[in-house]
């Protein structure tokens, strides 16, 4: 098992779309960045690169490349989850957490997760997407932007356990510790 964290913000501003978890939000705001500054997609993408010790996405998409102008997180993620299957990962959950004053995000977040899971290209089940406020305070409360926070569980391959018919489990202790392949 292998544990990852990310967190983002962005800046609030007016003239711009607010894009969370790939789904554009009805507000008089937008989160400002070089892609569509997707907050949320951008916290988990750097949790799923951490766990996987693959760096983080400033140097996967620099904001100073233009191909990556505006465009959506989404497609970025499904980069990372090729980088993560290239490498052998399978994503055991992801647990994500908005923080952000308004606009209320509770109706959003079943399309995120959503999202989010086809993206990456596993079950929706694993995809946890909470909001939150501070409450009024700092830059949140205060609506001068938006944060998200994120964490992972990756499981390497070599420990994963194909010996239940219905649900694939895992299993610390490698290829020896399973008898998926024996049969
Ligand atoms: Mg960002």
């Amino acid at each position: 098992m292998r544990i990852g964290q990310g967190y983002d913000v962005h800046r609030l501003t007016e003239g711009r779309d607010l894009i969370l978890g790939g789904v554009k939000v009805p507000y008089e705001k937008g989160l400002l960045g070089h892609s569509d500054a997707d907050v949320l997609i951008h916290a988990i993408m750097d949790a799923l690169l951490g766990a996987a010790a693959l760096g983080d996405i400033g140097q996967h998409f620099p904001d100073t490349d233009p191909r990556y102008k505006g465009i959506s997180s989404v497609s970025l993620l499904e980069h990372v989850g090729a980088l993560l299957d290239r490498e052998h990962y399978i994503i055991e959950n992801i647990d994500a957490t908005v923080i952000c004053q308004r606009p209320k995000l509770a109706d959003y977040r079943p399309q995120m997760a959503e999202n989010i899971a086809r993206a990456l290209n596993i079950p929706v089940s694993k995809v946890s997407i909470k909001a939150t406020t501070e409450e009024g305070l700092g830059f949140t409360g205060a609506g001068e932007g938006i944060a998200a926070q994120a964490v992972t569980l990756l499981t390497e391959v070599a420990n994963y356990c194909y010996d239940d018919p219905v649900m694939m489990q895992t299993r610390e202790g490698g290829c020896g510790g399973c008898p998926g392949c024996q049969g």
